[in-house]
């Protein structure tokens, strides 16, 4: 870690960012000054979300290991360093009758929410570590809560998938674990609630507030293996 960084500006990078939660979440770290890396699988709308909001884009699809390494060595080449990782791409897989669920869905859906996060981060760590304050969000749901699903007033109590859930409970817990091993780091897990995107139908809040909690651990938070949403602390 070099102290000069402490003073420069920030770069950051956003995975699955040509469109919802990720391209607001660009949107807004682009407004505070800095290098901001748009990262999407597709170059072509990739290019055209980033041209929309003033990023940079790099391909980057989180299944591929050559795509993220790529990413990574232009990132190194043109930055030397990564400041704040959001890991952000996500599916919810086939919403089927619970009955027909197959094995192959899970993998599906642990591959891109769970695997693809690590294969992102451990690929970014070097840079990471190049930083002066590194900072990570795993962009979960509530949907990953045992505490949540107890609560029969919460919509997560009912809604979603058992794999989405599953796989939003495991990145809750390789936070929590990934953050304790490695104090360097500022790892949490933001929740953005109810979001109208794609994902969801276009049901729910705004993507500026389904992005608060995301912000809010990269600029306003020194916590590292927290849970919130844009109200506060959730129970895990
Ligand atoms: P979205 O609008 O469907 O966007 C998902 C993004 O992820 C898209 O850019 C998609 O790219 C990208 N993506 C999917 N697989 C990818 C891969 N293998 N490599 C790179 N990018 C990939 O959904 P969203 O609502 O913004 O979701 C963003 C995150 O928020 C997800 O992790 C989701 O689980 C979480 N979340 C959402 C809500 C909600 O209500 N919306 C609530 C809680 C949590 P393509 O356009 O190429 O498919």
């Amino acid at each position: 870690m070099n102290a000069h960084q402490h003073a420069a500006p920030r770069v950051s990078l956003v995975t699955g960012a040509n469109k919802g939660i990720g391209l607001e979440t660009v949107r807004r770290l682009v407004a505070q000054g800095g290098t901001v890396y748009l990262a999407a699988r597709d170059t072509a709308r990739g290019q055209a979300a980033a041209a929309e909001v003033g990023a940079r884009f790099v391909q980057l699809d989180s299944r591929d290991d050559a795509s993220v390494s790529a990413a990574v060595d232009v990132v190194e080449a043109e930055q030397g360093h990564l400041d704040v990782l959001v890991n952000n791409a996500g599916i919810t897989g086939p919403l089927r009758d619970p009955h027909d669920y197959i094995a192959d869905d899970l993998a599906e859906v642990l591959e891109t929410n769970v695997v693809g996060y690590v294969r992102v981060f451990h690929a970014f760590l070097p840079l990471l570590e190049q930083s002066a304050e590194p900072c990570v969000v795993n962009v979960s749901s509530g949907i990953g809560s045992f505490g949540l699903f107890h609560d029969l007033d919460r919509v997560e109590a009912t809604a979603g998938t058992p794999l989405y859930g599953a796989s939003k409970a495991a990145i809750n817990m390789l936070t929590v674990r990934y953050a304790r091993l490695l104090p360097g780091v500022r790892m949490n897990v933001a929740d953005p609630g109810m979001t109208a995107t794609d994902l969801s139908g276009q049901r729910g809040h705004s993507v500026t507030d389904g992005t608060d909690a995301i912000l809010h651990f990269i600029t306003d938070s020194t916590d590292t293996g927290a849970y919130r949403d844009r109200d506060g602390h959730l129970p895990w």
